[in-house]
């Protein structure tokens, strides 16, 4: 079996020393193998003339011939396009330019018979073309059949050399050609039956000289399958390997701390899902399993509360707990509303972050050795080697994404058994990309506000419009609420930060002028005692106005602010609008969020704005975010492997992907250890992916 896929790349005619050292350092392509592995990143078809009817998957190019008809200029700015349908005797779809516009608009004759060439994509689920290729032909032309035309990704080391894609093709074909040629199955027989998979060695030769397109398609769906399978086996026997080998702190009291807390002191009731999603925690805790798990809910759902509880079981059970947060604020924040919320309770939390003083430090780290600190809250201080508990049994740690892998690892290895580990965020994750991203973590979600909320009401003004603004501003003040007025990191330097904040808050003062109006400001380079001291006096009230940059993006709590005004909204990412967002419409009170932007938009940020008016569902919000972005740039992608997908496409293959996790999860229930002959073949597959970051044991 050994032989065909292992077989070095010199060995194929035309591949001498040189071109292989290319091929080697170029693409990382040594055997036989690596190259069909190398999968073409599309297809051309110049050969023949498709028909619309016979479309059907994106992400190909094609040449079509038939009538156009513009359908005419729409939108402004960068977002102005040219529009018009083409059709054929079969149907039509739609072609798109959005350069070259008017040229365009005056070449065209309407009507008149096209060969249009290009790339199908997809968009609203209706196929169209981007800046397409189009030769006005009033005849049909002829065709020459060279059939589908893969097309490999190339580097630019190879295009100096020459080495081009006919230089890839010929070796891909040859390499199909060889004696002995065998692609060996990767999947278990029966599951391939089973879904009716196409062989392996058929899905690659496909994939590389498809004889049309249905013959590329099934070989991509077999191909995608493989991928999103292998990744979730992998996620699921980490976390099958990680329960059986690492047995988890027994917390089965539900004890005096918990239970006086929950009847006497608690100051609302839970919201259904919030009672639901401590359940879960609890069921983790009270059995062997060591908890892992993500807990997922949007700004405002109330995540803090359901930490506090779980902090509090762990207190009972004679364990100390710790709560991670990504800035001072946030934890001095946390560690104010915890203190309050136990006022009454014998139970203080103690706080530990960079700003803490020398002797206070040493004082807490004693206590904490000694076990006198049952829940300790901080930054990343709580890392540092010298933080040594007696006994830590339950970490917390929220806005995870602003964590990096190594800086969890550390907490992880501060006990000496692990300690049971919740991670909050309230960037709300896709369900694909989260099964993908923290396969191997259990997932919990609020997904419902506490009663009483009104969802925020959400504008786009225009910055001519700044004086209404302000009036709005004066009125919400005059009846006793609170602001939160947000510039944009203008460069990427503190410096120029501070003086963009500066001159932002000269404006705003300009209208709502001191002594008047009190402000407050935070901006990243202000001292850690120093940005406490400005959240604290806008907590307490002290003043109306929170003139500040991002930093106070997350976590921070005053449900008296009822306006968030972000300016240079367009700047913003849509993750940070919502968290931005998310600072009101925290009390029972209507709460307003007004976005100002200038006029010149890119149509990207437009389409930011307007899914920011249109909703306050975190988890629409970040599916239009990863279709704007793409999964690459989401926070944590590029640790789990998700990136090294090269054919499957989490959002668009959603069900492939729910099935793989499925058909995952019964290989292992069957088979856990994959020790079964027939399992051979995913042993071995397993064995060949590089050994990645292991997510179960950093979070
Ligand atoms: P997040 O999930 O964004 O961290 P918080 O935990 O800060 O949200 O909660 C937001 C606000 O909602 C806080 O003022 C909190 O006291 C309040 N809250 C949380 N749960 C409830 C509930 N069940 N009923 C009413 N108010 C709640
Ligand atoms: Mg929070």
């Amino acid at each position: 079996m050994a032989g065909y896929l292992d077989t070095p790349i010199e060995y194929l005619k035309g591949v001498g020393p040189q071109r292989a050292e290319a091929l080697k350092n170029e693409l990382d392509i040594h055997t036989i193998g690596d190259l069909l592995s190398h999968y073409p990143a599309r297809h051309e078809d110049r050969s023949r003339i498709y028909t619309v009817a016979e479309l059907q998957g994106a992400d190909i190019n094609v040449q079509l011939y038939g009538r156009i008809v513009p359908t005419g200029i729409v939108g402004v700015g960068a977002g102005r396009r040219f529009t018009a349908r083409f059709q054929d005797t079969t149907g039509n779809l739609e072609l798109v330019w959005f350069q070259g516009v008017n040229w365009i608009e005056k070449s065209l004759k309407p009507g008149e018979m096209y060969l249009v060439h290009g790339k199908l994509s997809q968009f609203n689920g209706k196929l169209n073309i981007a800046h397409p290729e189009i030769e006005h032909l009033p005849e049909r032309p002829p065709v020459s059949g060279k059939g589908l035309v893969p097309v490999y990704p190339l580097s630019e080391g190879m295009r100096r050399r020459r080495l081009d894609n006919r230089f890839m093709v010929q070796c891909v074909n040859m390499a199909l050609a060889l004696p002995g040629y065998e692609i060996p199955e990767n999947l278990p027989a029966a599951l391939v039956q089973q879904q009716q998979l196409l062989a392996r060695g058929e899905a690659v030769r496909w994939l590389h000289k498809p004889e049309n397109i249905t013959q590329l398609e099934t070989a991509r769906q077999r191909l995608k399958f493989e991928e999103l399978f292998f990744l979730q086996v992998r996620h699921l026997q980490l976390k099958g390997n990680r329960q059986r080998t690492h047995k988890g702190l027994i917390f089965d009291k539900v004890g005096a701390l918990f239970n006086t807390f929950y009847k006497e002191h608690l100051p609302f009731s839970l919201t259904e899902a919030q009672k639901r999603v401590l359940k879960e925690i609890r069921q983790d805790m009270k059995g062997e399993k060591q908890m892992n798990r993500l807990l997922q809910g949007d700004v405002g759902s109330g995540k803090t509360i359901v930490a506090l509880l779980t902090m509090l079981l762990a207190a009972d059970n004679g364990y100390q707990s710790c709560l991670m947060a990504p800035t001072e604020i946030l934890a001095s924040q946390h560690f104010y509303s915890l203190s309050e919320l136990l006022q009454e309770m014998h139970i203080k939390p103690v706080l530990l972050t960079g700003g803490t003083r020398k002797k206070a430090r040493e004082e807490i780290l004693e206590q904490l050795k000694q076990g006198e600190i049952p829940m300790l809250i901080g930054t990343h201080a709580l890392l540092e080697a010298d933080v040594e508990f007696q006994n830590l049994g339950l970490v917390v740690i929220d806005e995870q994404h602003r964590f990096g892998v190594a800086q969890r690892a550390k907490l992880w290895h501060k006990g000496n058994h692990y300690p049971h580990v919740l991670v909050m965020t309230a960037t709300p994750i896709p369900r694909t990309l989260a099964m993908t991203v923290y396969g191997d973590l259990d997932v919990s979600v609020i997904d419902q506000m506490p009663a009483g909320r009104k969802p925020i009401v959400t504008v786009h003004r225009h910055e001519s419009n700044r004086p209404l603004i302000m009036d709005f501003l004066k009125k919400e003040i005059a009846a006793g609420r609170q602001i939160y007025y947000v510039f944009p990191l203008i460069e990427d330097s503190e410096k120029l930060d501070l003086k963009s904040l500066m001159g932002g808050y000269d404006m705003v003062a300009d209208y709502l002028s001191p002594p008047d109006y009190t402000y407050s400001m935070v901006h990243g380079r202000m001292k850690p005692e120093e940005k406490d001291e400005e959240m604290r006096k806008f907590k307490l009230h002290r003043t109306d106005i929170m003139v500040a940059t991002t930093v106070i993006e997350v976590g921070v709590n005053v449900p008296n602010a009822t306006v968030m005004v972000i300016e240079n909204a367009e700047r913003f990412g849509l993750a940070q609008l919502h968290q931005l967002r998310g600072r009101v419409g925290r009390g029972g009170t209507q709460s307003y969020c007004i976005l100002v932007t200038g006029s010149k938009l890119s149509e990207n940020a437009r389409k930011r704005l307007k899914t920011m008016v249109r909703t306050t569902d975190g988890f629409e919000i970040s599916k239009v975010d990863l279709e704007l972005r793409g999964p690459g740039d989401m926070d944590g992608t590029r640790q789990s492997g998700i990136l090294e997908l090269k054919l499957a496409d989490i959002q668009k293959d959603e069900n492939l992907l729910v099935l793989s996790r499925e058909l995952a999860q019964q290989l292992l229930d069957r088979d856990p250890l994959l020790m079964l002959p027939e399992n051979m073949p995913v042993r071995n597959e397993l064995n060949k992916i590089p050994h990645r970051t292991v997510w179960s044991k950093i979070s």
